[in-house]
């Protein structure tokens, strides 16, 4: 596709591959570029790319402006792509969370950085282009929700993506939500994702929040409530803390709703652990185990699929402690588990207490962020290897790999074939086989 004329610019959107992504096939749609192409003034030709569905490079596309959404999985690819256009004298903007936390290191690739949430500012932006005084960089203080059309992605996708919150009310060691700075935890006006969901084509979709639950039984009922009332018949998953359990009856409502699966981070299995993640994963810590095996109890009486994973690489862990931990995760019966490597994300917590104890083995960035992906060790150990860590990665997968039996209990669990179809589509385990068969009957099930 050619430039188009000054009347009529064209931008380009990009969500570039994640090389190491965990679930093999990311097939959410990019929020994010969504809301920036429905912000995007009306005389202009935005198009949305989605390099896990189509590589900027087979397309060949020329273009007036390039924004490209950032993270640290996405990150070295963002910076080629971003190269590319800029050596051909077209205009970059990064955006996302990995050019918020890191805006000197993503200004050398790129016209432009924004840092935070740019709905507030993008027409800013868009008159600085068409003034050609794009700054280098742009700061987002204020945040709005806006409501997100997924007709824009061109059903592309088997499953629509939607947001109920944004930002988290806990501050887990490893987790990049605070990052760059701490934002407060917001919600989104109900009445806004009703029109979404309204609007949407999809049968499934998934809430993206990157805390569903936020210690909000009010809004969730409110949620729940609202999406009966308007006769929202869709399946859909998110994840949630432990906490969401305490209330048997949100659980229920949740199901009623169209709850199909619930993915918890785990992360640990003891109350030492999970406070050195600095995280507040458990109810009872008298006996987390008994807790957890009644979340599991809660999900299966309502038909709900539950989803789990755990870390390993902690600076308490041994090889025996990594065996308990595994074994207590396999007794817990989570209709898919997953374990992954401690992965301190940049300027989280734990990314600077492993820097101020000099500690991190990869720091030659931005090449060496591709290793920061949860399947790699990259932080000296007291007691083990890091070689001996990843062998312990592998061979803990291994026991959580889909069976016959597992997928004959799901459809038990969930008493709908649809449902499990849908949601085992994004665990990890799926073979590359496997994946195109579901792919194929899911878009049986959609119709
Ligand atoms: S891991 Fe989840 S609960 Fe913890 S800070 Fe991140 S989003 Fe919040």
């Amino acid at each position: 596709m050619n430039k188009n004329n000054k009347n009529n610019p064209l931008l380009l959107l990009i969500n570039p591959k994640i090389k190491y992504n965990l679930n093999k096939f990311n097939f959410l749609p990019p929020v994010a570029l969504g809301i920036i192409a429905d912000l995007t003034p009306k005389n202009w030709t935005t198009l949305i790319i989605d390099e896990n569905i189509n590589p900027v490079d087979e397309l060949n596309l020329q273009a007036d402006l390039v924004g490209i959404t950032t993270n640290t999985l996405n990150i070295s690819r963002a910076y080629e792509i971003s190269k590319k256009y800029s050596d051909i004298g077209i205009k970059v903007i990064l955006g996302g969370s990995h050019a918020s936390a890191f805006p000197d290191e993503a200004q050398k690739y790129a016209t432009s950085v924004v840092c935070g949430e740019v709905e507030t500012i993008w027409k800013n932006i868009i008159n600085d282009f068409e003034n050609d005084s794009l700054k280098n960089l742009y700061h987002s203080n204020d945040f709005q929700y806006t409501e997100i059309n997924m007709q824009l992605f061109d059903n592309k996708y088997i499953i629509d993506a939607f947001e109920t919150s944004r930002g988290c009310i806990n501050n887990c060691a490893f987790c990049g939500v605070h990052v760059p700075k701490t934002r407060p935890y917001t919600r989104k006006p109900i009445g806004m994702i009703i029109n979404e969901l309204k609007n949407s084509k999809n049968q499934y979709f998934s809430f993206i929040d990157n805390n569903f639950y936020g210690n909000d039984d009010e809004y969730l009922i409110s949620l729940f409530e609202s999406m009966l009332k308007h006769n929202i018949k869709k399946y859909w998953q998110t994840g949630v803390s432990v906490n969401f359990f305490k209330n048997k009856e949100l659980v229920k409502l949740s199901a009623k709703a169209g709850a199909k699966m619930l993915f918890v981070g785990f992360e640990s299995d003891t109350e030492l652990s999970l406070k050195e993640l600095s995280k507040k994963n458990y109810i009872d810590s008298s006996n987390i185990f008994q807790e957890y095996k009644e979340i599991v109890k809660s999900c299966h009486k309502n038909n709900i699929i539950i989803t789990g994973n755990y870390m390993i690489g902690l600076d308490s862990d041994n090889e025996q402690r990594i065996n308990e931990r595994t074994m207590f995760f396999k007794e817990l019966k989570l209709d898919q588990c997953a374990c992954v490597i401690v992965t301190p994300l940049p300027k989280t917590k734990l990314f600077n207490k492993y820097k101020s104890e000099n500690r991190l083995l990869y720091t030659n960035f931005p090449e060496d962020w591709k290793k920061y992906c949860y399947s790699n060790s990259i932080v000296k150990h007291d007691t083990l290897s890091n070689e001996k860590i990843e062998q312990l990665y592998y061979e803990k997968n291994k026991l959580f790999q889909i069976s016959g039996l597992k997928i004959f209990k799901t459809i038990f669990v969930t008493k709908s074939i649809g449902g499990f179809i849908y949601f085992y589509y994004f665990c990890k385990n799926f073979g590359k086989y496997q994946n195109s068969f579901i792919e194929r009957l899911l878009k049986i099930f959609k119709k």
